[in-house]
């Protein structure tokens, strides 16, 4: 089994020619992320994930977290040192504000460490981010009490946090969510109900974990709109920030799972005895729209998973490729027993994930830094601009990614053959992993819906059309470049040609019949993804002919990125036409066989 490389040249790459990280760092507060400080932080990052954390994954794999007779979530017992060390390293704490201990750096910085670590150990990830998301629900939302008593710890990652939306009869749809939360005299509330499938939801790594609770207050209305957040701790905390008693939130049971088998998802039991203590963050009734405000960042969370572990599952794939022999490849001598990377089918598995997991970095790690730029521009039309552009690619960055990882660690397995349907070679547990991050953070499906229903609309399609135009734009620059790109340039102008048609067609028919407006969502999304990667991987075919012919001449990385660019454009770009009519089909034939007829 392969050890996990950082793809740290490609991270410094997007960072440089796709993210314009110096103009993030010329923005107030962000005068130290200069390239070179950034990219000293990746190199030891990339260090710390790669010799401390990736050892991890398999062992985490195959130990799982359990839980014990006295009710406890025991960790495999190898990431107990990896947690203590992540702590003492301050890798949480990368882009939080300085006044609760953070680094202060933008969100792409930490979330180019964050690739790291997923890509390290997904299942151990998911403990950081859970927490990552709860920083932001405090810091947006919290009062400056709960600020004071909970940042700092969540920040350093001695606390961890949950999300806990999920209830049994509440999935996609929370509105239905029935935890209640009772006001106490005191300003306190008292927490009662189940909620299911709590990612971290209790653990023996922290001395604490902060849950962050969807709840009903007794005013509130059925549906999304009655539900309040609340800061529910496991253990309380004293006024002088020491630990006290424990706060009545009890583990029920673990769920036994495909895989992510080290990360324990809980049922947990609120107030089934004296009754948990929560407190209020933000207003009554404002518990949705507070999580909103933190969705993006964790749907990009969630997206990068889905690139992370098909860059490892890529490593494992391009070594078992290069020792591997079988068959003889064209060309070679009788009786030869060629390496199959010399296969033009293995070939092409390989170059498929490159390409893809080229073009996701650029797409998710642009998101992100729009969003940066939404949060932190002095100027109000560039900050409006930054978010009306996180929130158009922020379903995009979270379906097609996941998607992806999917699709992309079946292929590795593909190229070990036999071998990797055999746990031992390693590269299963990737396809396992990475079969969660297409359902969690809001089911791929729901991804395409709001797509569709809330961010093509954004001011009356304008957002939607100035993307699309942007994209087209390249095509000055591409003819520029000459005959080396010829063939991006061909596929782009194809690509936004059928962008077009079928974002045109949704403009029309979801005014008409919503219907086909739903059935389209999912092909659209994967059109619309296609695209954008293209333009993405064009952009870096760009930059990267520009430094050849620029003083790199002979840089192989970046002849390599120019390939890469052309075999997206040329083999994986035309899939996008391909999904034109499963767009416009319409919803008539998903509806003329009633249920009863779907059965054998
Ligand atoms: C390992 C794991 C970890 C998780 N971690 C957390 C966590 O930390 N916190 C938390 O709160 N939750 C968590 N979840 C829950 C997760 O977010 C939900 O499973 C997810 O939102 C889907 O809800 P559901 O499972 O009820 O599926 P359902 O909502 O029942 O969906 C079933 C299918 O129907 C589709 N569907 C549903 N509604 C519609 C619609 N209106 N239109 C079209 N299609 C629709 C869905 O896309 C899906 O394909 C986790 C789940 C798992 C498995």
């Amino acid at each position: 089994m392969a050890e996990y490389t950082p793809p740290l040249r490609d991270i410094k790459f997007v960072l440089s020619n796709i993210v314009d990280l110096a103009g993030l760092a010329s923005l107030e507060g962000f005068e130290h992320s200069d390239p070179d400080t950034v990219f000293g932080a990746l190199d030891e990052g990339g260090r710390f994930m790669a010799e401390v954390v990736a050892p991890t994954n398999a062992i985490g794999d195959k130990e799982g977290s359990v839980l014990s007779e006295d009710g406890v979530v025991v960790t495999p017992e190898a990431f107990k040192a990896v947690y203590k060390s992540y702590v003492e390293a301050g890798w949480g704490a990368v882009p939080f504000p300085p006044e609760f201990g953070g680094h202060g750096f933008p969100w792409v910085v930490g979330l180019s460490i964050q690739e790291m670590l997923a890509a390290s150990n997904m299942a151990f990830s998911l403990n950081p981010m859970l927490t990552q998301g709860a920083i932001e629900a405090v810091l947006l939302h919290g009062s400056e009490e709960l600020q004071a008593v909970y940042l700092e710890k969540l920040i350093t990652a001695e606390w961890s946090g949950t999300m806990c939306l999920t209830e049994s009869q509440a999935g996609s749809d929370l509105g239905v969510v029935r935890t209640k939360a009772m006001p106490q005299d005191d300003g306190t509330y008292r927490i009662t109900g189940q909620k299911i499938f709590i990612t971290w939801g209790d653990h023996d790594l922290a001395d604490n974990v902060i849950h962050l609770v969807l709840a009903r207050t007794p005013d509130g209305k059925p549906g999304t709109k009655g539900l309040s957040m609340f800061l529910v701790p496991k253990v309380l905390v004293n006024a002088d920030g020491s630990l006290g008693d424990t706060n009545d939130v009890t583990v029920v049971s673990l769920e036994h799972k495909l895989g992510i088998h080290a990360s324990p998802t809980c049922v947990l039991a609120f107030g089934d005895n004296e009754g948990s203590i929560g407190y209020l963050v933000g207003e009554e009734f404002e518990g949705m729209k507070n999580m909103f405000t933190m969705m993006n960042s964790a749907r990009l969370s969630v997206g990068l998973q889905g690139l992370a572990i098909s860059e490892r599952a890529y490593q494992d794939a391009l070594q078992y490729a290069q020792e591997r022999k079988q068959g003889r490849a064209v060309g070679t001598e009788p009786g030869t027993n060629s390496l199959i990377i010399e296969h033009p089918d293995v070939r092409r598995m390989l170059m498929t994930q490159r390409a893809y997991i080229e073009a996701m970095r650029s797409l998710i790690y642009t998101n992100a830094e729009a969003m940066d730029v939404a949060l932190n521009h002095p100027d109000e039309e560039a900050r409006r601009e930054a978010m009306e552009l996180a929130d158009l690619l922020t379903p995009l960055s979270k379906a097609w990614p996941t998607d992806l990882g999917v699709e992309l660690t079946s292929l590795a397995i593909q190229v070990f053959g036999g071998m990797g349907y055999v746990e031992e070679a390693g590269v299963a547990q990737h396809y396992r992993d990475a079969r969660i991050a297409p359902i969690y953070e809001g089911t791929n499906g729901i991804q395409a819906m709001d797509l569709v229903g809330r961010k093509l609309p954004l001011r009356g399609g304008e957002v939607v059309r100035g993307f699309i135009q942007r994209m087209a734009d390249i095509d000055t620059e591409l003819a520029d470049a000459g005959e080396e790109l010829a063939s991006i340039r061909s596929g782009m102008k194809e690509g936004i040609a059928v962008l077009t048609d079928a974002t045109m067609w949704l403009a029309q028919r979801g005014m008409e019949n919503i219907n086909d407006a739903l059935a389209a969502a999912t092909p659209y999304l994967r059109l619309f993804s296609t695209v954008t990667g293209g333009w993405f991987m064009a952009r870096q075919a760009l930059a990267a002919h520009t430094a050849l012919n620029n003083g790199s001449a002979g840089d192989e990385y970046l002849q390599a990125k120019i390939v890469t660019a052309r075999f997206y454009a040329e083999q994986l770009l035309p899939q996008a036409a391909g999904l034109l009519g499963a767009v416009k089909g319409g919803a008539e034939v998903l509806f003329e066989i009633e249920p009863g007829m779907l059965g054998v």
